[in-house]
């Protein structure tokens, strides 16, 4: 058996982990520790030299994490992980790993309100630039590209438009150009596997359904292993000449007695050992409890999402309901090609009377959070405008789909007529 041929519910439980092999636990242990006793000298000189791998210092590896990076790659079909301290620090790495002063890349405006504060601002500050583009239209990613530009971003399920990302169109179209795309997936575990569309590398925030209770904040990024970085060498600088802050390795000629992974290799023993922004052992603990049970949950969030969605669409106070099930034309097809298993745990809606409105219903909800996080157990709510997009121009807000009315739900596990019970006394507070 091996775990090519597992079903997801399964590699979920048993992927990249069997028991622990210095004392046969079933459950994985959290190895709190920073570092590891060399054998000796040659050992210790051996996998500083990337000639023997092994655990060096957690900064950069830690059993605990491997375990969760082996399985949410055996999840997604990928090469490798890399375990992160946030999802932030996965969207920063992804583009890092790449990009350099003077360098771009090309994003969908279609992305979560803190990708965008990064890629605007900050990264914008460190001298690489952000092209955004629609990704309605994915011959624009063609139009922005040019010999300077090093991948394209998005998001699979954004919010808070919800409109699924063309995956395999635009992939295709970086593949011909010879440059990967970097889908974040966070939205979207389990419905959607972005490397089987032609993506090349995936973000998450484990934050979210992940973790799937709300207790730790972590990131992911994984290798697809199928991208040909060697076939571009000027592009990709970074992965092709010699790091003079590792004894001159190139990384792509590194990388070739341990599989396609030279991309991974790059980002945990350049960007994490010099930035650190590493996944803590007790908190991969909790993602792998997460995972285990995260087949089971999305079904939940989808089947009670889909008849929030559903109630809503029929309630006079709404004015619109966003939601992949009940979109239409273009978009929908994108939603069903995309998307297995059901449409997500997002539901967003815009209320009659714009920003007060949006604002008094979240001041009503008794039963639902009102929290900046999307993926818990628990059934939540925020308005946008106000919150996780506020720092945006009026006119980025729009371009990002937030309206001033807008309500965006994430859907929980709870029974769903407590649910929409909760939704109806505050919907009827606001009209
Ligand atoms: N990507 C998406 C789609 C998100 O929704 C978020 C957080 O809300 C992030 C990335 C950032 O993740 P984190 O909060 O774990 O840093």
């Amino acid at each position: 058996m091996t775990e090519r041929t597992l079903h997801p519910d399964t590699l979920a439980l048993h992927g990249g982990y069997r028991s622990d092999p210095a004392t046969g636990a079933v459950a994985v242990p959290i190895y709190q520790t920073t570092s590891y006793q060399f054998r000796d000298t040659d050992h210790a000189e051996n996998l500083f030299a990337l000639k023997e791998l092994g655990n060096i210092y957690t900064r950069i590896m830690n059993p605990t994490d491997d375990v969760l990076e082996k399985r949410l790659t055996a999840l997604e079909g990928g090469a490798a992980g890399l375990a992160l301290s946030s999802g932030q620090a996965a969207s920063t790495f992804s583009i890092l790993n790449l990009c350099e002063a003077g360098d771009n890349f090309v994003s969908s405006t279609d992305i979560y309100g803190g990708t965008w504060n990064l890629f605007a601002n900050t990264l914008k500050s460190l001298g690489i630039e952000c092209r955004f583009v629609d990704p309605e239209d994915p011959e624009a990613f063609a139009r922005a590209t040019d010999d300077k530009t090093r991948c394209y971003y998005a998001e699979t399920l954004p919010n808070p438009k919800l409109h699924i990302f063309p995956i395999a169109e635009v992939a295709s179209i970086g593949r011909k150009l010879g440059v990967p795309l970097i889908m974040d997936n966070t939205a979207a575990p389990l419905l959607c596997r972005p490397f089987d569309h032609g993506a090349a590398i995936v973000v998450y925030s484990t934050t979210k359904f992940i973790g799937g209770h709300g207790t730790s904040i972590g990131g992911m990024l994984i290798d697809g292993g199928n991208f040909d970085w060697e076939a571009q060498s000027e592009r990709f600088r970074l992965l092709n000449s010699p790091d003079p802050s590792y004894h001159g390795a190139v990384w792509t000629e590194a990388a070739k007695p341990l599989g396609p992974i030279a991309y991974i290799l790059r980002a945990r023993v350049i960007l994490l050992r010099d930035f650190g922004s590493c996944m803590s052992p007790l908190n991969a603990f909790q993602f792998i409890q997460g995972v285990e049970s995260l087949p089971v949950r999305m079904v939940r969030h989808c089947e009670n999402a889909a008849r929030v969605a559903d109630f809503l669409a029929s309630h006079d106070t709404v004015e619109t309901v966003i939601y992949p099930g009940l979109q239409s034309g273009e978009v929908r097809k994108r939603a069903d090609t995309y998307l297995s298993n059901g449409y997500g745990a997002l539901v967003g809606f815009e209320v009659k009377g714009g920003r007060d409105a949006g604002k008094a219903f979240i001041d009503n909800l008794e039963l639902l959070y009102h929290v900046a996080n999307i993926g818990d157990a628990r059934s939540l709510a925020i308005h946008p405008a106000s919150t996780t997009h506020s720092q945006l121009s009026e006119a980025d807000q729009l371009a990002t789909g937030t309206t001033p009315g807008y309500v965006r739900l994430s859907i929980g596990l709870e029974h769903i007529d407590d649910i929409i019970a909760d939704l109806q006394q505050a919907l009827e507070k606001v009209s």
